[in-house]
């Protein structure tokens, strides 16, 4: 709770003071999904007991040598395309040198001096609309190990699974002017590299972190400021606190006429704050020289075509595609959100022109994606065919809508029954020799085709015909005319 009074608080301290203003850029690492190292062959997979993927190349042993993996290359270069970056044909790989107890070779192996991907831009949704920041670079590089400094203990403890893991940094220009846009821009970060399949952007697991760079200046003010930069922040929220801390903090010392000194910061998540971890004079001299162990990285541009037919639609892309197909913004928001959700849904709605994308996209929302988070139902064809014959019974007034949702779909995927059979079984089928029961259709088909029941309310007569047709498929044409448009009637007119 603590937390979130907090930053509510700097919130309103920081829009209280605004003859400043913010300017911020950020460095994010992406951990890949690739399966092996970005070195050796290494296995990736997050959650192995400490220390169980580590080769002689991993632990740094002399006279082991890297090599380039393909799969990191690729992803480097796919990210790349998917925002417009000019991708390089030939790079290299530096030695950054530094020492600490994870990272055994005593140096990182980076492409900092000469990135894979140069410029482009990165366009979100903020303050719902489209939001542009440039791309300085995106480079490849690896991880280093972990140090566990656990308990009372009187010791560390090294994990150097992660030593080697595949990395892309991608470094921004300083184009951001809140911690509203970086927070908007990080969710939205972790979206693309999902669209993209080349991570799983997973925040908990340390798949997507970021250094955030913040300086101040009066509005006006073209020159940048001196910058503090905070390490490994990983998580969006944790990011939009940390950088309303900071412009709180830097804006106080301009304020009371001093300067902000360069330096590298961290925050903390139980304080909100942050703190200092070294200054500009503590700077490390990282000695950066060619790897000499590793080839010249040549991309030539057959391999670059043939990334780009990799590059997939794109959230944004599939937003307005979604808005096009006549689907509310809140569904296509949702839909979009969750990649497999929506893949799913696009395959359905090839196979399915009897029902608009609209009304699909409510029953994806509301059936079937809360289901897919509480269990393991099946995906593919078989999802698609009982989405299909579970609508068909609906349409076929066969049973009641709402009893139907409530009780027969929660259970589809338990049986291999038809879902008459399941919807007989448990009691909601509606009797063949009972009367038809028009108006509780009528109802049904209003509740589903809201925007054409407030229409017809609001005197548009032409879609009476809309609701008769619906009507009569779902009674297979047995419903009389006359008393059908009368059902329609009293329904408008009661709501
Ligand atoms: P370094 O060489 O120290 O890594 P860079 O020039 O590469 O510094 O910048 C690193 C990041 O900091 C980039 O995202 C950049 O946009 C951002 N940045 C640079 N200067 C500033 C500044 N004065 N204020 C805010 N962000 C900045
Ligand atoms: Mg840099």
């Amino acid at each position: 709770m603590f937390p979130r009074i907090f930053s509510s608080s700097l919130l309103k301290f920081a829009s209280m003071h605004q003859e400043f203003e913010a300017v911020i850029g950020l460095e994010v690492h992406i951990q890949t999904n690739s399966k092996t190292k970005a070195f050796c062959g290494d296995s990736t997979a997050f959650g192995a007991s400490p220390n169980a993927q580590v080769s002689a190349v991993s632990l740094a042993h002399p006279g082991t040598l890297p090599r380039i993996n393909k799969r990191h290359v690729e992803q480097a270069t796919l990210l790349g395309l998917s925002l417009g970056c000019t991708i390089q044909p030939i790079t290299y790989f530096d030695r950054k040198h530094y020492f600490y107890a994870d990272l055994p070779k005593g140096f990182q192996t980076t492409q900092d001096g000469s990135p894979i991907c140069i410029g482009g831009t990165f366009e979100f949704m903020h303050n719902e609309k489209v939001h542009s920041i440039r791309i300085h670079h995106i480079h490849m590089e690896e991880d280093a190990g972990k140090s566990l400094h656990e308990g009372e203990q009187p010791f560390s403890q090294i994990d150097l699974n992660r030593a080697g893991v595949p990395l892309l940094e991608m470094v921004t220009e300083p184009d951001f002017r809140s911690a509203e846009e970086v927070h908007d821009f990080i969710h939205a970060l972790r979206l693309h590299v999902q669209y993209l399949a080349i991570s799983d952007g997973n925040m908990e697991e340390g798949s997507l972190r970021c250094d955030c760079n913040i300086s101040v200046r009066p509005h006006g003010q073209e020159t940048l400021n001196n910058r503090c930069e905070i390490k490994n922040v990983n998580s969006a929220r944790f990011a939009r606190q940390a950088i309303n801390y900071e412009i709180q903090r830097q804006s106080k010392i301009m304020r009371e006429g001093g300067m902000v000194d360069q330096e590298t910061r961290e925050f903390s998540a139980s304080t909100g704050k942050t703190t200092l971890l070294r200054s500009k004079e503590d700077a490390h001299d990282y000695r950066y020289f060619p790897e000499p162990d590793l080839p010249p990285l040549h991309m030539s541009p057959g391999d670059i075509k043939q990334l780009e037919t990799l590059v997939p639609e794109l959230p944004l892309a599939k937003m307005s595609r979604f808005l096009e197909l006549g689907i509310e913004e809140k569904d296509a928001r949702l839909l979009v959100g969750n990649k497999s959700a929506s893949d799913e849904f696009d395959a359905y709605l090839t196979s399915d022109r009897e029902h608009t994308p609209r009304a699909i996209a409510k029953f994806w929302i509301n059936q079937l994606m809360p289901q897919q988070k509480e269990r393991s139902i099946p995906e593919g064809r078989a999802l698609q065919k009982r989405v299909r014959e579970y609508l068909n019974l609906l349409d076929g007034g066969k049973v009641n809508r709402s009893a139907a949702n409530q009780k027969l779909w929660p259970v589809a995927f338990d049986s291999n029954l038809s879902l008459e059979s399941v919807a007989k079984e448990i009691g909601i089928l509606r009797d063949g020799s009972e009367a038809l029961d028009l108006d509780s259709l009528v109802k049904d088909l209003i509740v589903q085709n809201p925007v054409e029941a407030e229409k017809l309310r609001r005197g548009k007569k032409g879609l009476i015909s809309f609701f008769m047709g619906q009507v009569m498929r779902a009674t297979g044409g047995k419903a009389e005319p006359q008393k059908v448009s009368e059902a329609i009637k009293k329904a408008i007119d009661q709501k």
